[in-house]
């Protein structure tokens, strides 16, 4: 049985697209495929889309799908053989022509780059690792540049210009088409990047909801601006991602660390799913093993207290995706078996707000399931919302959800900690808590003499808020 809470997001790209390659991805512990939609075609995607949703069949799965808008983010264009070389010292031009690229001239995605740069800026590319200054600009399609950093560039690689201010609307043109497709295919969760303020999120939800759709929204943390705006688009996201590439070339790399904690912190509050993400397992892209540095990063991610950890070029264009799966797997399981301090975070809900009988349902249902060592917390829901509060509560229990509601059965595959199951039947609620401990005994999730506790709302056809909670031994 697999116990491990920390859930694994996966990166698909065309080392892992194929079917028989997700059943294997899925099968090393991913939980979330995530669709980066700055790369591939939508053709692409949907192929792959079908693949996880088959895979998932297959292997009886609920594997979640998150489709990640690139957002205002610049990029470079194609490079010839997808691989050039830039020396340090050499001049290289950057033209808003479409061009494919060589050690001498690549081209961007960004028609206001010539009259928005000034000599002696840095431009930064793919999260920082290359590094150029502007030596001089024509202000109309051409700037000119001195290699500072060199290294290898494939195409459409990221550019940052931490020194220079762009004007760009937070969904763009490609934006808006690419939601359409990750709407019409109905995925988990859209990833909205450089965030500025709750403004952007509410105004994704408003299309979100114009479409009818339940689709949910990661938060990419990457900006200063979001990170002085963090608690009001918390409140306003349902998941949230320290984006730390980007995040790191946009303020100085040193100030992460404890930007990572804080944005955990603030989502542990607000029951919102956090995902730590960007370089976790890098080296592994290439080597067959982990260098010492990324497996303390990935324990320190679970100890700190994320939802989930992202895998990026590791599982997209990396040469061991598999082995990179499974050992982050092991981290994961030695961490969550070892340092008890990351369990047991539940928070005294406030008397004055909404939600109080559910929310202290939820509390005192962690509590409790924490006095007498449960093995499970089962709850029965439609909107989610007691599964997102039990498992902010970080119980060493199971999360055990149980729900009619197919959508959220994928969704949830990201949460920390919970594990979902289909289930309809709304006989009543004495009947149906025997029937899911009936079943989660049957297929070896409790086993005789362990303890549970379930939640749910009397009476059950009115399906209300949850209002009871009963502790139980399982025959
Ligand atoms: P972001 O800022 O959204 O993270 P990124 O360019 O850093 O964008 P990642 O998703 O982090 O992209 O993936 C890392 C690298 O893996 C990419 O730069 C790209 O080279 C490669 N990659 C990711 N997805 C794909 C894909 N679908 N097809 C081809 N290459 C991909
Ligand atoms: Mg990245
Ligand atoms: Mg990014």
């Amino acid at each position: 049985m697999n116990k491990r809470k920390t859930k694994i997001v996966a990166t698909i790209g065309p080392v892992t697209s194929s079917k028989e390659n997700l059943v294997k991805l899925i099968k090393s512990g991913v939980n979330v495929c995530r669709l980066n939609f700055s790369h591939s075609t939508h053709e692409e995607h949907i192929e792959v889309i079908r693949n996880i949703r088959e895979a998932d069949k297959e292997l009886g799965t609920h594997t979640a799908i998150l489709g990640d808008l690139q957002g205002p983010k610049i990029r470079i264009g194609d490079v010839k053989d997808d691989n050039i070389e830039l020396v340090p010292g050499a001049e290289i031009i950057i033209t808003t022509k479409s061009v494919i690229g060589t050690a001498d001239k690549v081209s961007i995605t960004y028609q206001g780059l010539p009259q928005d740069v000034k000599k002696g800026e840095q431009i930064l590319l793919d999260d920082g690792k290359l590094m150029f200054e502007v030596i001089s600009t024509n202000l109309k399609d051409e700037v000119k540049l001195k290699v500072i950093h060199g290294g290898y560039l494939s195409s459409k690689k990221g550019v940052n210009l931490p020194n220079t201010k762009i004007s760009q609307p937070s969904l763009t043109e490609k934006d808006k088409k690419d939601l359409q497709v990750i709407l019409d295919q109905n995925l988990d969760w859209i990833g909205l990047s450089f965030v500025r303020s709750a403004r952007d999120i509410i105004e994704l939800k408003h299309i979100i909801s114009q479409n009818n759709k339940q689709t949910k929204v990661v938060a990419k943390i990457e900006k200063p601006e979001a990170v002085i705006e963090l608690e009001n688009i918390v409140k306003e996201s349902d998941a949230v991602m320290v984006a730390r590439g980007d995040l790191g070339v946009e303020i100085p790399m040193q100030d992460v660390p404890l930007i990572q904690k804080k944005i955990i912190t603030t989502c542990l509050n607000y029951a919102k799913p956090v995902i730590v993400a960007t370089q976790m397992m890098e080296s592994m892209t290439e080597n067959a093993a982990p260098t010492r540095a990324e497996v303390n990063d990935v324990a320190n991610a679970v100890m700190d207290g994320a939802d989930a950890v992202m895998l990026s070029g590791e599982t997209s264009v990396g040469k061991y995706p598999f082995t990179t799966v499974e050992a982050m797997c092991k981290i994961i399981k030695k961490i969550e078996s070892d340092y008890e301090e990351m369990y047991s975070k539940e928070r005294e809900p406030a008397k004055d707000i909404e939600r109080f009988i559910t929310d202290s349902i939820c509390f005192t249902s962690c509590r409790l399931a924490s006095r007498v060592e449960a093995t499970g917390i089962i709850t029965m829901t439609h909107s989610g919302y007691t599964a997102y509060k039990i498992s902010s509560q970080r119980p060493k229990a199971a999360v055990f959800v149980f729900s009619g509601n197919k959508k959220l059965l994928t969704q949830l595959s990201l949460v920390w900690g919970v594990k979902t199951f289909f289930y309809n039947k709304t006989v009543s609620t004495d009947h149906t808590i025997a029937d899911i401990k009936y079943l989660l005994k049957k297929q070896g999730y409790v086993s005789e003499g362990d303890m549970i506790i379930n939640t749910a709302s009397i009476p059950i056809e009115e399906s209300g808020k949850t209002n009871m909670m009963k502790m139980s031994v399982v025959e």
